[in-house]
């Protein structure tokens, strides 16, 4: 990697030593976001002896989505200890699931333990970041003005961090207030009022249980039916806490065998859909339990194959949803008025807040307009077709860029830091093949990307996937540019050492 010398066009004077966060500095890596996959490099890089890294971070705070989610019972889908950094685990999760606040507080305390403070610039949203090929750097400017060059940019700006709203007819002119799930408005009081919920997704069928008891009426707009299944969640004893604190190895044999337990899943999803078949049966007997009233029943009867979409976890949404206060709308929303909302049947339910939990641009986050390559068009341009990366992490035209949980990496079955930490030691691999053999500027090749590509669309074909619901997963023209299709292990081994091969340098 280079010496951390870039001189910058701006007149700013290069700072000295002690100025990490000056405007107008040059660093061997940039990091933008802080959330796990921005603070999980940064420890990574720290860790491994680079210590000339910034953290660009357009919140206050750390935390990712753990910070930005904080609606009414947000919790995690995924079990506590496998949601954690498998080099920071935390052997006092208060439940076997855990809830955002949580989350959020185990960020806090990484960065705390790990020293990552004096590397952090908090509100600084990255506004551009433009490859400058003969000065073989990144130049990034955040919205308050500040600039800097970078050997290296690594991105973890987060696949859902950017709320998406609908595109309902005059939403705009509702009179009350409207609100996304991931931008909780707090100050609005709900006890008493008639509340809206768009959307029955993840965050959607926490969210309900979340404020049925408190709202005087709730009505759940639901345009298709979730599977949902029981949440095995439970609070963690003392003892537990204490044995995982004296015997961590023991806390790592959990870990591996509900990281393996939850790898099983991957058959059924991706190679064998016929055997989704008895989780089918499974959520069937846990509406059915939980819902009495055949009419509303048959709303919550799912259309398409399990796993198609997120699976859902819950206990408590049903129970919430038959609840004498709540209605399921499952009519087309046709528009709002001030005080309404009208669906296609000519129904016009009056309402006094909108919740919106309608999900997040995923195939089309805002990042891929702001970061420029080595022929000055954005991520947005090169993926007019359709987006892709080699490996999730590296994209041709873009060199010496890395990104943490790009396209392709996601997951419906296990937890995202799994696939974050196999690219961590990727891209720790990348950045030692630089320093050892003084490489400057690394960019993948164009063909090693294409075939990547083409092996993981035929592999998505046949995946559960690909069963025929609309789902979050595939993009406006049906391609899959979101999921990795396979078990989370191939995915590690593949990354396990960097390829220089696939990348031409100079
Ligand atoms: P989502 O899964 O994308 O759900 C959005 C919901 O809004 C869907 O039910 C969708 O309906 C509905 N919707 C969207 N636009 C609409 C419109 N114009 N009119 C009516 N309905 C509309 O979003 P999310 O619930 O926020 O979850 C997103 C992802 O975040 C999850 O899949 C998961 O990966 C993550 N998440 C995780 C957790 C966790 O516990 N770990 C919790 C929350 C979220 P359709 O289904 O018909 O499209």
């Amino acid at each position: 990697m280079g010496t951390g010398s870039k001189s910058n066009t701006t007149t700013t004077p290069t700072p000295t030593h002690g100025d990490r966060l000056a405007s107008g500095s040059h660093h061997r890596v940039v990091i933008i976001g802080a959330g796990f996959a921005g603070l999980g490099m940064a420890i990574q890089c720290q860790q491994q002896g680079i210590s000339d890294w910034v953290l660009l971070e357009k919140a206050d705070d750390v935390g990712g989505t753990w910070r930005d989610n904080h609606y009414p019972n947000c919790q995690c889908d995924v079990p506590s200890n496998l949601y954690s950094f498998s080099f920071a685990l935390k052997p006092d999760w208060s439940r076997s699931f855990g809830w955002a606040e949580e989350i959020h507080q185990y960020l806090q305390q990484c960065t705390q333990d790990f020293g990552l403070n004096p590397g952090i610039r908090f509100d600084s949203e990255v506004t551009a970041a433009q490859w400058d090929d003969a000065g073989s750097c990144w130049r990034i400017t955040t919205a308050d003005g500040w600039h800097c060059t970078a050997d290296v940019m690594v991105s973890g700006h987060g696949p859902l961090s950017a709320p998406a709203v609908p595109d309902i007819a005059g939403l705009d002119e509702f009179s009350g207030p409207v609100f996304h799930s991931a931008h909780w408005d707090h100050s609005v009081d709900l006890e008493g009022k008639k509340v809206a919920v768009i959307g029955t997704g993840a965050s959607s069928v926490q969210i309900v249980p979340g404020i049925q008891p408190e709202v005087d009426e709730l009505l759940v707009f639901q345009r298709s039916a979730p599977w949902v299944v029981p949440r095995p969640d439970r609070p963690v004893s003392e003892r537990r806490k204490a044995i995982y604190r004296r015997f961590p190895a023991l806390q790592r044999l959990v870990r591996q065998a509900i990281y393996w337990s939850r790898e099983l899943l991957v058959v059924p999803m991706a190679y064998r859909p016929s055997l989704l078949g008895a989780g089918e049966a499974q959520a069937r007997a846990h509406l059915a339990r939980q819902v009495r009233d055949p009419e509303l029943r048959a709303k919550l009867e799912p259309d398409y194959s399990m796993g198609c979409k997120r699976v859902l976890l819950s206990n408590d949404y049903y129970p919430a949803l038959a609840a004498d206060n709540t209605s399921l709308v499952d009519e087309r929303i046709d528009k709002v008025g001030t005080g309404s909302i009208l669906t296609a049947d000519g129904v016009e339910h009056e309402v006094d807040v909108i919740v919106l939990a309608t999900g997040f641009h995923v195939t089309d986050h805002p990042m891929a307009d702001r970061v420029r390559g080595r022929d000055g068009r954005t991520l947005n341009e090169h993926w007019s077709e359709s987006q892709s990366a080699y490996l999730g992490t590296s994209v041709t035209g873009f060199p010496n860029m890395f990104m943490i949980i790009g396209p392709n990496t996601g997951l419906g079955h296990t937890s995202m830091i799994v696939m974050m930490e196999a690219q961590f030691a990727y891209i720790l691999g990348a950045f030692d093949h630089m320093r050892r053999t003084g490489t400057e500027v690394i960019e993948v090749r164009p063909q090693v990307q294409r075939s990547f590509n083409e092996e993981l669309q035929q592999k998505l074909d046949g995946t559960v996937w690909a069963s025929g619901c609309a789902s979050w997963y595939l993009d406006d023209d049906g391609r899959n540019t979101t999921l990795w299709p396979d078990f989370t292990f191939r995915f590690r081994r593949r990354l396990a050492r960097f390829d220089p091969g696939s990348y031409t340098q100079r």
